[in-house]
């Protein structure tokens, strides 16, 4: 069966993040392409109806192992390699994101199967996926096919649009998996967001608005969450600002915070540093204020305001409310 196995991220609600609703959806529509289904993996106490639910963006199946752990990468790799080798699936598809990596590549080095990471598109040929993979800088993309199945594929953090199917509930299917030794090695002593932006899940926003050390104080963070309200979004930041103390660490984007890829990302007070680079480069569009012309960010933004962000800001702040009535 050309099947297509997609793991499906949720919080301890059991809601689903849009990463995964868009890999479901992407998957949907590949499955239709090569003739096989979509289906999910879901690990944890969801009800019945939340995974049924997911059926609403096209897969037919959900696979529920409620007692493995949700968040531990190696866990998923048993499920997920237990259910491809069970049912027979073509190809897994991630939609990015740190655990999507990780479970990705452990589930490559398990099946002995390829993998390509960074997808930013996957099409299908003659019954076959090719994923679509940016190179050089972005500069150049490669497309790349699978010699023996399984195929796995990663894509960049949401890099497929959710898309609800109109289709109707997926028939849900509990499974039991004996967990490898190694498995239960580390296990997760808590799970949840931190501090006073907790809650906020900045890899799902499409406005994004990140403060830097440019605010110049933690009350200036202000600034930056009133135009993120306007623009309907959320506030992330820098690493500098969050060692400072001004904004949770659950806001941090880069090296060694978060990966996002909203719609817009609006930098104000941001120099650009390579490890914040890293976090929000795959941003659509990125705006970057700074009063230094030779900030890096300069370098990779889309546009760029040389000039004082508290002087830019509210006015743009004041701009889009009015301009939203
Ligand atoms: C191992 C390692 C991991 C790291 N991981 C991360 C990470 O995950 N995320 C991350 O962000 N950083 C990370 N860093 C830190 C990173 O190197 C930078 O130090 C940090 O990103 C800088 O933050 P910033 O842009 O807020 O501050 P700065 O670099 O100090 O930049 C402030 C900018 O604000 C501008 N500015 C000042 N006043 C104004 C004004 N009034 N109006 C407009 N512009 C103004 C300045 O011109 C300047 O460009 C890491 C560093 C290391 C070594």
């Amino acid at each position: 069966m050309a099947g297509i196995l997609v793991y499906a991220l949720h919080d301890d609600a059991g809601v689903f993040n849009n990463n995964s609703l868009g890999a479901i959806s992407e998957a949907a529509k590949l499955a239709g392409e090569i003739g096989g289904e979509a289906a999910a993996v879901v690990v944890g106490e969801v009800d019945d109806a939340a995974c049924a639910a997911l059926g609403g963006y096209g897969a037919s199946t959900v696979y529920r192992a409620k007692s493995v752990p949700e968040g531990l990468a190696q866990p998923i790799v048993d499920v997920m390699a237990k259910v491809i080798t069970d049912h027979g699936f073509s190809y897994a598809l991630f939609g990015g994101g740190l655990l999507g990596f990780e479970i990705g590549a452990g589930l490559t080095a398990r099946l002995g199967a390829g993998v390509t990471m960074e997808v930013t598109k996957v099409k299908a040929e003659d019954g076959k996926l090719i994923a679509e993979r940016p190179v050089l800088q972005d500069s150049a993309i490669v497309d790349v096919g699978y010699v023996s199945e399984p195929g796995i594929i990663i894509g960049r953090l949401n890099a497929f649009d959710v898309k609800p199917s109109g289709g109707g509930d997926a028939a849900v299917e509990d499974i039991e998996v004996e967990l490898s030794a190694w498995s239960t090695k580390a296990r997760m002593v808590t799970r949840g967001e931190s501090g006073d932006e907790g809650g906020v899940n900045i890899e799902d926003a499409d406005f994004l608005v990140g403060g830097g050390r440019g605010l110049g104080d933690k009350d200036n963070f202000a600034v930056a969450r009133e135009l993120a309200s306007a623009l309907g979004g959320e506030v992330a930041a820098t690493r500098a600002v969050v060692d400072a103390g001004w904004i949770p660490y659950s806001t941090q984007i880069g090296q060694t915070g978060k990966t996002v890829a909203p719609k817009l990302y609006l930098a104000l007070g941001i120099s650009g540093a390579i490890q914040h680079k890293v976090g929000m480069q795959n941003s659509e569009n990125i705006v970057a204020i700074n009063k230094d012309q030779n900030a890096p960010i300069f370098e990779f933004c889309d546009l760029g305001v040389v000039g004082d962000l508290h002087k830019i800001a509210p006015k743009l702040t004041e701009a889009i409310k009015a301009k939203k009535g």
